[in-house]
């Protein structure tokens, strides 16, 4: 693969998000925004959701864009949270529509019990902003944070997760309980890869990752924009240890949210797009 100093300026941004969920851009502007930084090839990964998919591409379509269809799954673990990506998947696939149908149903219930904890807790929030801000797209608690940095209540995004948001606060509720394992094999029946998302934020990495990997695990997020290149290189050895495609991206969901995930800021390997689809192809 290509070495961590051979990657030139970015052409490719795997890990994006619109309007379809917490993202602050629709998938079109997501798709200019992407040509105005000089990106070729990126995928849209929103939240539970590929409704931005089809105007993703149509907008890709017009400014000479590659727009690989992407997904990324919130699943529990023991400790905590695990993200899983998609790609390449059929954004139709009627099982994964029916389940995410369902994920973004479950999402819509934990708004409304997020705000009622926070409003007992003193906190007033309105779920009707909350709803308003999401825009019909899957909802979550960055859509609640917008709502409590509005109100005055937060200074900014993740001020309202610290101090509301994150487990232990009073406006914290867990999500729809998906296994990682099931993740994976949404994705597969899908048509697509699974890749695990920003591998950091997994507790017990070393010990997730076996079970990750004969569950059928195809790519790990080693360019992720906010590692090192001490982390980068860890996570290179794991991917070439295992066989998985190293991908990457920024997380992007907007201007002026979350520091350190500007479009396009991480050095993703040209060719990993290629490797994903030689993964395609074998598994399915
Ligand atoms: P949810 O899926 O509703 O639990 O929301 C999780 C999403 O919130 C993540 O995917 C990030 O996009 C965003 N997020 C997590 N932590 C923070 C933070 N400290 N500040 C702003 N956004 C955050
Ligand atoms: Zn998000
Ligand atoms: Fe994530
Ligand atoms: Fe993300």
């Amino acid at each position: 693969m290509a070495r961590l100093d051979e990657v030139g300026t970015p052409t490719l941004d795997l890990h994006l998000h619109s309007t379809a969920s917490d993202g602050q851009l629709s998938p079109a502007d997501v798709v200019s925004l992407a040509a105005r930084h000089g990106l070729r090839t990126i995928a849209l990964t929103d939240h539970d959701s590929t409704d931005g998919i089809n105007d993703a591409q149509t907008a890709g379509n017009l400014l000479g864009i590659e727009v690989i269809p992407g997904i990324e799954l919130s699943t529990a673990v023991d400790a905590g949270e695990l993200h899983m990506l998609g790609y390449l998947i059929d954004p139709n696939n009627e099982q994964l529509m029916a389940r995410l149908a369902q994920f973004r149903d479950s999402r819509d219930r934990r708004a409304e019990v997020m705000v009622e904890r926070l409003n007992a807790a003193g906190v007033v929030v309105d779920l009707v902003r909350v709803r308003e801000l999401s825009a019909g797209g899957a909802i979550g608690r960055p859509h609640v944070a917008r709502a409590l940095v509005e109100s005055g209540q937060a200074t900014s995004t993740n001020d309202a997760f610290e101090r509301y948001l994150i487990p232990g606060r009073a406006g914290f509720v867990p999500h729809f309980r998906l296994e990682p394992v099931g993740a994976i094999e949404l994705i597969h029946a899908a048509g697509g890869v699974a890749v695990l998302a920003h591998p950091f934020s997994v507790a017990d990495l070393h010990t997730t990752l076996l079970k990750l990997v004969a569950a059928g695990l195809d790519g790990l997020e080693v360019f992720y924009s906010l590692y090192n290149d001490e982390q980068r290189s860890l996570l290179v050895t794991l991917a070439e240890r295992y066989g998985l495609v190293p991908t990457g991206g920024s997380d992007f969901h907007g201007f002026g949210e979350r520091e350190g995930h500007e479009i396009g800021s991480s050095k993703v390997p040209a060719d990993t797009v290629d490797r994903l689809r030689d993964a395609a192809r074998r598994l399915h």
